[in-house]
C-alpha cells in the first residue's frame, strides 16, 4: 500500500456513528493530528502533539464508509487537534461533499483566514469555535502558544465572518481549572449580537500509556464537543 501524503497522513482517528460531536445530528467524526495550540487542558494531547503514534485512518476505508453509510448520517464532523492547522484541508473537505453530507468543522479560531477559504469555496457549513476564556488569558490557557493580543485578533475576524455567515457558526466554552464566573461572562460578552457561547464542563484528561494512545473518545463524550 502506498505511504499516505499530505493530508491523508494526518487522518489519525475515526469514529463511526457519533450523537453528541455535532448537537442534534448524527455525524461521523475524523480526526486530524496536529494543533498550534499547547492547551495545558487538552484531551487529545498525543492527536494534537505526537500524532505519529497513532495509526493513519486508510483515505480507501474512511471513502468506502463514507459512501456505504452516507445515507445513515446526517453530517461529518472534522476536529482536531486543529482542522485549519493542516494543509491540505480543503482537499480532505473537497472529498467529503462527494458523499452530500453536511459538514462541521471543529476550531480554535486562531486561523480565521482558512476559516474564510473553507466558507468561500462551501467546503464546510458550520464552524464550531472555541472561545478559551477573556483574552487576557488565552497565554495561560494555550500554553503560552497565543497572546492575548494575537487572540482578540484573530477571534475578531472569526466574530466578523460569523456576522456575515450566522448561520455558520456556533460558539463554545468549555470550563477549565482557573477561569472565574467572570472571565467567563467576559469571553460571552465578545459574541457578536445573537450568538450564545456554550458551556461545556470540563473533566480531566487522562494520562495514558503510550502504547494504548488513541483518540480520548470516551472522554470526549463525557465532556461533549470539547475538543477541536
Ligand atoms: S485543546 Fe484543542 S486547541 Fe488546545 S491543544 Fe488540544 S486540540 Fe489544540
Amino acid at each position: 500500500m502506498d505511504k499516505p501524503t499530505g493530508v491523508w497522513n494526518c487522518v489519525r482517528g475515526f469514529e463511526h456513528f457519533s450523537l453528541c460531536d455535532w448537537p442534534g445530528r448524527t455525524s461521523c467524526v475524523i480526526f486530524l493530528g496536529g494543533c498550534n495550540l499547547r492547551c495545558p487542558t487538552c484531551h487529545n494531547f498525543e492527536l494534537a502533539w505526537d500524532m505519529q503514534k497513532l495509526p493513519v485512518i486508510p483515505e480507501n476505508d474512511l471513502k468506502a464508509y463514507l459512501r456505504d453509510r452516507s445515507k445513515w448520517l446526517d453530517g461529518v464532523t472534522v476536529t482536531g487537534g486543529e482542522a485549519t492547522n493542516v494543509p491540505g484541508l480543503g482537499e480532505l473537505l473537497f472529498e467529503i461533499k462527494k458523499y452530500n453530507l453536511p459538514v462541521k468543522v471543529d476550531s480554535n479560531g486562531m486561523r480565521p483566514k482558512v476559516v474564510r477559504d473553507i466558507l468561500d469555496y462551501r467546503l464546510a457549513d458550520v464552524f464550531a469555535v472555541d472561545v478559551k476564556g477573556p483574552y487576557s488569558k488565552y497565554p495561560e490557557l494555550t500554553g503560552d502558544a497565543v497572546s492575548a493580543i494575537a487572540a482578540k485578533a484573530n477571534l475578531e475576524q472569526i466574530f466578523e465572518l460569523a456576522r456575515q455567515f450566522p448561520a455558520s457558526f456556533y460558539f463554545r466554552l468549555t470550563k477549565v481549572p482557573g477561569l472565574t464566573a467572570e472571565d467567563i461572562a467576559e469571553a460571552r460578552s465578545y459574541l457578536p449580537e445573537g450568538f450564545e457561547l456554550k458551556l461545556q464542563e470540563f473533566v480531566p484528561p487522562r494520562r495514558r500509556e503510550p502504547e494504548h494512545a488513541q483518540p480520548d473518545h470516551e472522554t470526549r463524550r463525557a465532556v461533549g464537543d470539547v475538543v477541536n
